[in-house]
């Protein structure tokens, strides 16, 4: 855009870069700085051409609007370029390696996008009558039998959106087994450990539960015996990850559902980490009473982007009765999606209907579509592969960079702190900016909380030799720029990114989600 003298753009990219490097549009080389559509877009304009109505008569009873909406309006090609331009900052695991630990950006395989697109998983409508949809039905029935094979637990509910959701829908499930035994009362504290993920502690405290914090012992990993001195009457529940979010697994796991049951209370595992023991370990053999699986993380479903995604729970068979509707039920003829209390098997409780309809299908056909092609040797495969790569980033990079427990293998992802940037000037922050201009998105940083500056780094089984070593050589070379006194410069990372340092914070706390007209008198003045 041409400002007031017929200048070109004076966008923040084209003001920090002086010199020989200004373009008269603010534009970097075919990436196009992007306005607002209601900057670009004019209210006397439309996509589509209409025809003037005919007169009628008003018939609001002088409701009606008295001005136009002052809606932005674009040609087709105007419209489409806007939103191909915003995509185009996107990075995207399409884009490159993605290295979020916990968040296990993997591979979407295209195999995936090929079945779920097929129109009879992908036109179903939800309010259709099940005698239609025979199909679709088998479809959960199959994928809620392998969810259930690979856990070892009882009952799946396949309704919740997400892992968050999935952690209400656990939680819940668990609170009204406590109101049945008349406990609801005085069982109203969750233990959670300090390096839970913050959707732990907020599902408890969302369904009215107090939360207890559980120490880690210096090696990361849950004490046995902290839980039993925390233990009591009053607990309704424990809230654990595992592996965990270090990366590590908790090995006494056993030692701390026994010890949790035996007090009367429920073990719900976050299984956000799934992906390190599919095929290894089943859930269901550790203790687990109820725990979510993120579809987008272990199962290769997009994350995000896609409409809402998919975080099946299953339960044990102790809190199998209370798992919400609709549920799928295996009878003697076949599979059966079920929506109303009274249709399911005698003794069921269900705390209630979770969801509107039955979940995301095209996340469930996505997910089925890479478990049946991946068998389940493949997929105890992927497993191995998740862990054998982290700890191959691991191994890159331990002589450099500083491990907070020890020099130890880790499971599918492997967590560093920022002691080995001490006096460097460099911060963790620093670090991951440097990454985007190096082409990598940063890994997770500052979580888990447990570790000073922590980077949480997950590479997944999906990426290649050739791409985790030239990743591993990168965090190499910025480490040693940061140990040769070259620290200055990060702070002025990202410099190739279109933009550069946000104010996070306030951009949380003070979010701006509308669009004002600018004052034209304003505009004047200035
Ligand atoms: C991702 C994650 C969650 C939440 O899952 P969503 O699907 O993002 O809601 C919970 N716990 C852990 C450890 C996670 O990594």
């Amino acid at each position: 855009m041409l400002n007031k003298e017929g200048r070109g753009a004076t966008t923040p990219a084209a003001n920090d870069a002086a010199g020989d490097t200004h373009t008269f549009t603010g534009n970097r080389g075919l990436r196009v700085e992007e306005g607002l559509i209601f900057e670009i877009g004019r209210t006397d304009v439309s996509g589509v051409d209409v025809d003037e109505p005919a007169p009628f008569r008003l018939r609001l009873g002088g409701q009606e609007r008295q001005t136009a909406p002052e809606l932005p309006g674009l040609s087709e090609p105007e419209a489409l370029r806007h939103y191909v331009r915003l995509s185009r900052n996107n990075y995207a695991i399409d884009s490159g390696l993605y290295p979020l630990g916990s968040c296990t950006m993997k591979h979407n395989p295209r195999l995936n996008e090929a079945m779920a697109r097929l129109a009879g998983f992908a036109d179903v409508h939800p309010l259709q009558p099940l005698s239609t949809v025979p199909g679709a039905v088998d479809l959960l029935a199959e994928l809620a039998h392998w969810l259930l094979e690979m856990t070892g637990m009882a009952t799946v509910a396949l309704s919740p959106k997400a892992g968050a959701h999935g952690e209400l829908c656990g939680m819940m499930a668990i609170k009204a087994a406590i109101a049945e035994r008349g406990e609801g009362d005085k069982r109203k504290k969750v233990l959670v450990p300090h390096s839970a993920h913050g959707t732990n502690p907020a599902t408890a405290a969302l369904l009215g539960f107090e939360v207890v914090d559980v120490p880690a012992r210096p090696d990361g990993t849950v004490d046995p015996a902290s839980v039993e001195a925390l233990l009591s009457d009053e607990i309704a529940a424990i809230m654990l990850t595992n592996p965990n979010t270090c990366g590590l697994f908790e090995r006494d796991i056993l030692a701390i559902a026994d010890a949790v049951h035996k007090a009367g209370a429920y073990f719900y595992c976050d299984g956000a980490n799934f992906n390190a023991i599919v095929g290894k370990a089943k859930p269901g053999d550790l203790g687990v009473d109820a725990m979510h699986i993120n579809l987008h993380k272990t199962f290769s479903t997009p994350h995000g982007g896609g409409g809402p995604g998919a975080g099946p729970v299953v339960f044990s068979e102790a809190l199998a009765p209370y798992a919400p509707l609709p549920l799928i039920v295996m009878g003697k003829d076949g599979a059966k999606l079920v929506e109303r209390a009274e249709d399911l098997p005698t003794g069921s409780k269900p705390f209630g209907r979770l969801t509107a309809f039955h979940g995301q299908m095209g996340m469930f056909t996505r997910a089925m579509a890479y478990m049946l092609s991946h068998g389940s040797d493949g997929l105890r495969q992927a497993s191995e592969d998740a862990v054998l790569n982290a700890n191959y980033v691991r191994a890159g990079l331990r002589d450099v960079f500083s491990q907070p427990f020890g020099d130890r293998i880790c499971m599918h992802e492997v967590l560093f702190d920022d002691h080995f940037l001490e006096g460097t000037g460099v911060t963790t922050l620093d670090f991951a900016k440097a990454m985007i201009d190096e082409g990598y998105h940063p890994m997770t940083v500052y979580f888990p909380l447990v570790v000073h500056g922590a980077m949480l780094i997950e590479p997944t089984e999906s990426e290649s030799k050739a791409s985790l070593d030239l990743f591993v050589a990168t965090m190499r070379d910025l480490a040693f720029r940061a140990r040769d006194g070259k620290g200055e410069a990060f702070k002025s990372s990202p410099r190739f990114s279109p933009r550069r340092r946000l104010d996070e914070t306030r951009a949380a706390r003070q979010p701006k989600l509308r669009w004002e007209k600018p004052e034209p008198f304003k505009e004047a003045a200035e």
